[in-house]
């Protein structure tokens, strides 16, 4: 598989193309979003939602991928919440790995209470903890989460396979 739209060097970019592993496989498609889980420590049941095209700021979007961004990350925290039933969902954006702007993409994270106790923390400082733990998602783990998940974002997938277009402007 191979994408025009890859930017060399992006990690976003590569996993979403298929150049790099990607435990769970892509889990949805949508308005010119893809979703995965994350691949970083963030837990299982953390999904990514990122343009599919390099896009380095949210500033950047254009009108189709701004209109369906509302409502696919609502749907996205609906069906993490269905499996994971946290006490929070954090939708966050931060993009700035070493400092400098990247492809962006939304983190969807379902929190539970044990995440909390193990790190004694909640909010920025909990994702910070868990970034400093460093500990990576099981990939089983992970691809048993992504088989339960793809379903209940099912309609979407469905919705972009019928208007989605190849590079080369043939349908998929
Ligand atoms: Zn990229």
């Amino acid at each position: 598989m191979s994408n025009a739209r890859v930017h060399a060097g992006c990690l976003a970019c590569e996993l979403a193309d298929g150049r790099r592993p990607l435990p769970g496989g892509r889990v949805a498609e949508h308005g010119g979003w893809v979703v995965e889980h994350a691949v970083g420590p963030l837990g299982v049941g953390t999904l990514v939602v990122k343009p599919v095209r390099h896009v380095l700021h949210v500033a950047d979007l254009d009108e189709s991928e701004s209109a369906a961004l509302g409502p696919l990350l609502r749907r996205v925290s609906a069906a993490v919440t269905e499996l994971v039933r946290p006490e929070q969902v954090y939708v966050c954006l931060w993009s700035h790995a070493g400092g400098e702007p990247g492809h962006i993409h939304f983190v969807v994270q379902p929190v539970r209470r044990a995440d909390m106790e193990r790190f004694d923390a909640f909010g920025p400082a909990l994702q910070g903890a868990m970034f400093a733990e460093d500990e990576r998602p099981d990939p089983a783990a992970v691809e048993e989460f992504c088989a339960r998940v793809r379903p209940l974002l099912g309609s979407a997938q469905d919705e972009v396979m019928s208007s989605y277009r190849l590079p080369d402007g043939s349908a998929k």
